[in-house]
């Protein structure tokens, strides 16, 4: 029998329709890729998306055609989501921190058919324009006064055509089930592939995304999405806050300590996201110009492991509560979350410390499971690791274009390619990456524990840790550091920082200190330049070994 319940779409555009009818006056304040402060309401934003909608009809855009964006999170990206996507084409955010080619690749891949960009990435697409095969139109994110000169045929002005287009449009309804956006992996290894998320599966990601003890947005909130919108989606946020009622802040290009920090203070933020290397440099201008944090409340880290020291100086010293959160592109983003359950916030600190470096659990909708390599589950105990494997109703079934094959196994789980441990509390916590784990003597050693431990040493500004081929062991661990600007500290110290923290058998058969890191298009440690830069290293152990 089926249920006598109206069966309304779950839609995209109802998300800032609802914030214009019941939020108007609410703000979003973008800091524009120009310079100076754009501030303005849901229901002007809700306006002009129709406009947006409006003049892509008019520059020929059909249902279904994808419409590719190259910006930084600002009102004006922002309409280009819910234009396109509110109308029934398809919002395709493209990472500009991609090689060039890798970029051309995308674009013609998705096969966009018009391109919105921002001022500063002019002279990036000018550089592989000519081999873009469908795209028919380049509209750049400015107004007339700040139009650069550009090789790119015919490029036409955002906000010329906005003030041009007509806002008479009614949002259409159609299938839930129709493509709403689309996100390539950053292909680390091979070319990137393209996720196609679905207006449901947005919709439910982004509803689950609110809830209190995710990121808890609610009316009162003024939260910052630093995470970029080509970045995963900005993890939601540009979805859930006009959800919400919440007033959104839109940080554009400018991420340092200093602009991050300002816009926090002078917006009343009380809630923001983004990667540990955006943390990292909060908490340096924080504590070099000695300045506290008057409205935040609570700051979501995730896209790479949060350091312990970083989720304690969150806490302890300025008064912000971290929550971890783990998640990829084919997961629209959202996996775990690490709020802490009934009873743990009075546990002493360093057992709480313990529970929150852990990636979370999961939320309402995602199933996990750890396996091992014959895809056997393996326990909760929180020391068994394997493979990690997600189902559920916004994880993909596919790459675009069948890229990849069937990515899924007989249950229907796919392979996240992260190994962890799940812990009886329901904690995920990630040891490594498949192909980055270390394998020494047939045991596993985690390449993230070792790092995490490594920059726990005040002298330490980032630490990366691989695989080195070992004749007894086969592969022994090499710690790669970045100093503190103006700090020091030799091998010996860094190793004798380690005693105690890790299995003896982990420590690192070496230190070598570097001035930087090779880092992905999503600022993750790009462990396979590393591997390359360090592919004729020898260890000293070796030498003995080898004896
Ligand atoms: P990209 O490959 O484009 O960087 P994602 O942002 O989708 O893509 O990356 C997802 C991966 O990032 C995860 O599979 C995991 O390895 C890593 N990751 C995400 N969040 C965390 C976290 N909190 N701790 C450790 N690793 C994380």
């Amino acid at each position: 029998m089926r249920g006598l319940m109206q069966e309304r779409p779950l839609l995209i555009s109802s998300f800032l329709t609802f914030a214009a009818t019941y939020h108007q006056d609410r703000e979003i304040v973008s800091r524009l890729v120009e310079g100076s402060l754009h501030r303005y309401t849901y229901a002007q934003a809700e306006e002009r998306a129709r406009r947006v909608a409006n003049v892509l009809k008019g520059l020929g855009a059909k249902f279904g055609d994808v419409i590719g964006t190259l910006a930084w999170n600002t009102h004006r990206h922002l309409e280009v989501w819910y234009g396109t996507s509110g109308s029934g084409l398809v919002c395709h955010t493209i990472n500009p921190r991609l090689f060039p080619e890798q970029i051309a690749y995308i674009v013609n891949h998705a096969d966009d058919k018009v391109l919105f960009i921002d001022l500063t990435f002019v002279p990036l697409v000018e550089k592989f324009a000519d081999k873009l095969k469908g795209v028919r139109h380049f509209v750049i994110l400015t107004d007339r006064a700040h139009m650069p000169q550009t090789s790119l045929p015919d490029a036409l002005c955002y906000e010329e055509l906005v003030a041009q287009a007509s806002p008479n449009f009614a949002w259409p309804d159609f299938d839930e089930n129709t493509a709403s956006s689309l996100c390539y992996t950053s292909g680390t290894t091979g070319n990137p592939k393209g996720v196609l998320y679905s207006h449901r599966s947005t919709a439910i990601h982004s509803m689950v995304a609110n809830n209190a003890d995710a990121f808890g947005l609610r009316s009162v909130d003024a939260v910052l999405p630093v995470v970029p919108m080509f970045h995963a989606n900005a993890w939601s946020i540009p979805y859930g806050a006009p959800m919400a009622g919440a007033k959104l802040v839109m940080p554009g290009a400018a991420l340092d300590g200093a602009s991050v920090y300002n816009l926090l203070e002078t917006e009343g933020v009380t809630m923001t996201a983004a990667v540990p290397t955006i943390w990292l440099m909060l908490l340096q201008y924080l504590e070099k110009e000695e300045k506290t944090l008057s409205t935040l409340k609570r700051v979501v880290i995730g896209g790479s492991a949060a350091p312990r020291s970083m989720i304690d100086t969150f806490q302890e010293k300025y008064g912000v509560s971290v929550c971890h959160a783990w998640g990829m592109t084919e997961m629209s983003p959202l996996g775990t979350l690490g709020t802490l359950k009934a009873g743990m916030d009075t546990w002493p600190k360093e057992k709480r410390l313990d529970v929150q470096c852990k990636q979370g659990r999961a939320v309402f909708g995602v199933d996990l499971k750890i396996t091992d390599d014959d895809g056997k589950e393996l326990p909760r105990d929180g020391k068994a690791f394997g493979h990690l494997m997600v189902r559920g109703p916004w994880i993909a079934n596919a790459y675009l274009k069948g890229e990849g094959g069937n990515i899924l196994d007989e249950n229907g789980y796919f392979d996240t390619g992260d190994v962890a441990t799940l812990d009886p509390e329901g904690f995920m916590q990630i040891t490594d990456r498949a192909k980055d784990v270390i394998k020494s003597g047939g045991e596993w050693i985690s390449s993230i524990d070792l790092e995490n431990a490594a920059v726990g040493h005040p002298s330490v500004a980032e630490a990366a840790v691989i695989g080195i081929v070992h004749p007894k062991w086969d592969e022994r661990p090499l710690l790669i550091v970045v100093r503190k600007a103006g700090k020091d500290i030799s091998r010996e110290e860094m190793l004798d920082f380690l005693v105690g923290k890790i299995a003896k058998w982990w420590m690192p058969d070496d230190v070598v200190f570097v001035d930087e890191l090779p880092h992905t298009a999503t600022g993750k440690l790009l462990k396979t330049k590393l591997r390359e830069d360090f592919k004729d290293y020898t260890l000293p152990t070796a030498q003995t070994a080898a004896e």
